[in-house]
């Protein structure tokens, strides 16, 4: 376990380092900086990328004035959170305050971002006050597309009919219809097409719902209708998965987009499944505040960033984190790489408010676990590279790659890199 925390440890402080150039380490202590500020950063959104940001703006050059404004009162993980759906794993695993940026210097208000206002560079709150800013940063996360399904909205409004694909109160209720579920019920599970958050998370997710329904309600099935052709991550790793521990209990059908929702019935292209409990994962875009704010530059969907700084393409003075990006080729949308975003952010920002050169060489990386049992997990990562000529960032040849399989090994690994990344985000 102790090699397994050093690489960790060494790990993230290879991704914090290769993201920050030439950066001075100023505030490694952890101590805050004092002296003359350099700088008014808002930041909007306290999920992975957002409070990453908030927490390297203050500790890593300048006396920035950092304010993150988040609608929730805690930090809830997506990551793990499928753990808890599966009975795993409580809500209070997933949790965690946001005590750890206060002590660093940043201001966090809780509250609702309501509007942009880029040329008086300001952003308004639901309730009505205002906050000026010099560079704003928005790590707004996900909202979803549901014009295009008939019913879904409706079903989603209804409370009966979850998605889960947010964490916190939809991750309880998820658990709790699973529990209410008969011995023999059916459970559904939709996967949009891709891009959607996190590519192998839907499939976590049916390992973690069947393994429970395995032990505590072996008559009852579950399908998992992927819109897509195929598995979209670890394919070889699920497919052995849900053969070696499901049989019998999770069925995957590939190519069943959802068209319609009725009531508890997933209307498919030539079938209709009618689920006890169904879990729809809706299509998605970047949250509503980047695209009120004028940003979905890429397929009206997503935001297009400039990879040096995470500037928007379409509003200056605008930085753009995590899920919200258009991403570059095979950069996943991953809490691991919105982490890796708000570094490069934060020292460009840091950067630029002092007149300073960025850094031309960022590099980012990944690593996203899945727990296919309680206890056995695997993994796939990568290693992503500026590309000065086209501008973007390119997977380095022959970094990453994927488990050969399953093991206690590496669940051990995915909770240590889950308590790391909440410790580095929220300076815990
Ligand atoms: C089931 C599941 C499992 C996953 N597993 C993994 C995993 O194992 N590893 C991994 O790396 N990634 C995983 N992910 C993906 C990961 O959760 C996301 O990629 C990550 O959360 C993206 O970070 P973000 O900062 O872009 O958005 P988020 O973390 O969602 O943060 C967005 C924040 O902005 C706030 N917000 C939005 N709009 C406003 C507003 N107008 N005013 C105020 N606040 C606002 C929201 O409340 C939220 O807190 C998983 C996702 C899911 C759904």
């Amino acid at each position: 376990m102790n090699n397994n925390l050093h690489s960790l440890s060494r790990r993230r402080l290879l991704g914090a380092s290769a993201a920050m150039g030439g950066l001075a380490l100023a505030g490694c202590t952890g101590a805050p900086i004092s002296g003359p500020s350099i700088g008014r950063v808002v930041v909007v959104g306290g999920g992975f990328g957002g409070s990453t940001a908030a927490r390297y703006l203050r500790q890593w050059g300048g006396n920035v004035d950092v304010t993150l404004v988040e609608r929730n009162a805690g930090f809830v993980s997506c990551p793990i959170s499928n753990l808890v759906i599966g009975g795993h794993k409580q809500m209070a695993d997933i949790t965690r305050g946001y005590d750890g940026l206060r002590a660093v210097g940043v201001k966090v208000v809780q509250g609702e971002v309501s509007a942009i206002d880029a040329a008086g560079k300001r952003v308004k709150l639901a309730n009505g006050s205002e906050l000026a800013y010099d560079r704003l940063i928005l790590s707004p996360g996900i909202d979803f597309m549901l014009d295009g399904t008939p019913g879904l909205a409706t079903a989603l409004a209804s409370g009966r009919v979850m998605h889960a694909w947010k964490a916190g109160p939809q991750t309880t209720t998820l658990r709790q219809q699973l529990e209410a579920l008969r011995d023999g019920g059916v459970v559904a599970i939709t996967i949009p097409k891709v891009p959607y958050r996190c590519p192998p998370g839907p499939y976590e997710r049916a390992c973690m719902v069947a393994s429970y329904l395995k032990t505590a309600k072996p008559r009852s099935k579950l399908l998992v209708l992927d819109a897509n052709p195929e598995i979209q991550s670890k394919k070889a790793l699920f497919e052995r998965a849900f053969k070696q521990h499901y049989e019998g209990i999770l069925e995957y059908r590939p190519n069943n987009e959802l068209k319609e929702v009725d009531g508890s019935t997933a209307k498919l292209e030539f079938d209709d499944v009618r689920a006890d409990v169904l879990n729809v994962i809706p299509p998605q875009r970047a949250g509503d505040i980047a695209r009120n704010a004028g940003l979905l530059n890429m397929n009206n969907r997503w935001a297009g960033v400039n990879w040096l700084t995470m500037e928007s393409t379409a509003v200056p003075g605008i930085h753009v984190l995590g899920d919200a990006t258009f991403p570059a080729p095979l950069m996943p949308k991953s809490g691991h790489m919105a982490n890796q975003h708000a570094k490069v952010a934060a020292a460009a920002i840091i950067q630029l408010l002092q007149g300073q050169p960025v850094n031309q060489t960022p590099v980012v990386m990944n690593t996203c676990y899945s727990f296919v049992t309680a206890t056995d997990v695997v993994h796939v990562a990568s290693v992503h590279q500026y590309d000065a000529k086209d501008k973007t960032f390119k997977t380095v040849p022959g970094s990453g790659g994927v488990s050969s399989a399953a093991s206690a090994t590496e669940g051990r690994y995915a909770l240590g890199w889950a308590d790391n990344i909440w410790a580095d985000a929220l300076a815990l």
